[in-house]
């Protein structure tokens, strides 16, 4: 049979085994809907994994979970709203389906995550500029690493604005002990196929109590009055989980623990294998208050490092995605940008693929993506020169530490 494990894959899904036993219960009672005893379970099973007595919706996708929250803290046409730079485009999009405008806040070098104080800079500024308070700020645990959460909350508080976690990439990360997601008003997770766990695709928002919670599965179902025909208040959204994907969850749910294990294994590997390897650094934990689910092991390489065949990057056009399993992109017109990994990251990215590995580079930040050049941003270049010095490395439950041993020795035979 054709699969898509041929080669090694940033974090490829992986089946734990429970998964098509809840499936086929969905199908053997007819509950082929987006509602059921699955989406019940999954989201019971979440609210025990978060604790802190939270309330779980279970949605159609991380990015309907930032909607919707972003929706519920009161975002709407002509809001600012705070927002990560260094991030995927999924923590930004939907303030602009709001017809809100993102505010970009640039990182701080320790996490990689949201400047606490660049955030309170930024917060001030745009109130002298505009005479109103942004109406959210969106932090992100990039690549699952938590970010300064007690000087971030402290900067919400003082300003008294709701805080949207982004935890789509930190499902299982901690911070002083306390699961990330369950910090601010709203906590954002995402199943997307090659996240810590998935339903093929789905998400879900970390509420705070059951009002809460209820008023999103309102907006999440089409925002319907209780009349016995269609009567409507209020414009809604088809957001709410199939009960097959669902299934898939509570499958996952029994093996999330072992997944983050193994992603938490894989970096321990990263860092001895890499520990003599001049010019490269693994991203790792700034202290013992930081609990990375790793979901994502990442390097960085100095920009005076030499990799074999430099003077071939960015020689010819990118064809399709980057890793293949993406969908559609449009062809690209230029072989460059104006920011852009350095030649040696995307030599190292080369070698890597022919190798049979997949490797990514950073996100790019938000600030420098076209389609944003129009917000306001508050840089401290920090994002900027992550992007041009860092890859992401085959971490999932799919990579084997044969695998990593691998791909270690194919860095160092990259280097000159
Ligand atoms: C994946 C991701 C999302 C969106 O999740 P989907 O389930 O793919 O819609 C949002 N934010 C970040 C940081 C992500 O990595």
């Amino acid at each position: 049979m054709d699969t898509i494990n041929k080669r090694i894959y940033l974090c490829l899904a992986h089946m734990g085994g429970q998964e098509l036993q809840f499936v086929k219960e969905a199908f053997d009672t007819n509950w082929v809907v987006p509602l059921g005893p699955n989406v019940n379970g999954f989201e019971a099973d979440l609210e025990a994994f978060v604790g802190e007595n939270k309330k779980v919706v279970a949605l159609s996708a991380g990015t309907a979970a930032v909607h919707l929250a972003l929706l519920a803290c009161g975002v709407g046409a002509g809001d600012e709203v705070i927002c990560q730079s260094f991030t995927f485009c999924a923590s930004a999009n939907p303030i602009t389906y709001l017809g809100a405008t993102p505010v970009f806040v640039d990182s701080e070098s320790e996490t990689w995550n949201m400047d606490p104080q660049l955030l309170e800079e930024a917060i001030n500024d745009r109130i002298a500029k505009t005479g109103k308070k942004p109406k959210a700020i969106v932090p992100v645990y990039l690549y699952g690493m938590p970010a300064k959460l007690d000087e971030i909350m402290a900067v919400a508080a003082k300003y008294d604005i709701p805080v949207v976690e982004d935890a789509a990439e930190g499902f299982g990360s901690k911070f002083d002990g306390r699961v990330c997601g369950t910090f601010g008003r709203y906590g954002v997770l995402s199943f997307n196929g090659n996240k810590m766990i998935t339903t093929s695709g789905g998400g879900a928002l970390i509420c705070q109590d059951e009002a809460a919670k209820t008023e999103i599965m309102f907006y999440a179902t089409q925002a319907r009055e209780s009349y016995p025909y269609y009567q409507h208040e209020h414009i809604g959204y088809n957001y709410r989980l199939s009960n097959i994907c669902a299934g898939i969850g509570r499958g996952q749910m029994l093996v999330v623990d072992e997944h983050i294990a193994h992603h938490k294994r894989l970096c321990a590997l990263y860092k001895a294998l890499l520990a003599d390897v001049k010019g490269i650094t693994l991203h790792e934990n700034p202290s013992e208050r930081y609990d990375s689910n790793y979901w994502l092991n990442t390097i960085l390489l100095d920009s005076d490092l030499a990799i074999k065949g430099e003077e071939l990057a960015y020689a010819e056009q990118i064809q399709g995605a980057v890793g293949g399993a993406a969908g559609v992109t449009h062809q690209a017109q230029t072989i460059h940008t104006d920011c852009e990994p350095n030649r040696n990251v995307e030599a190292l990215r080369m070698a890597l693929d022919r190798a049979g590995v997949e490797a990514r580079p950073l996100w790019k930040p938000m600030h420098k993506q076209p389609v944003f050049a129009d917000a306001p941003a508050y840089v401290n270049g920090v994002s900027e020169a992550l992007f041009k010095r860092g890859l992401c490395l085959p971490s999932g439950p799919c990579v084997t530490e044969d695998d990593v041993r691998y791909i270690v020795q194919v860095i160092k035979d990259s280097i000159l």
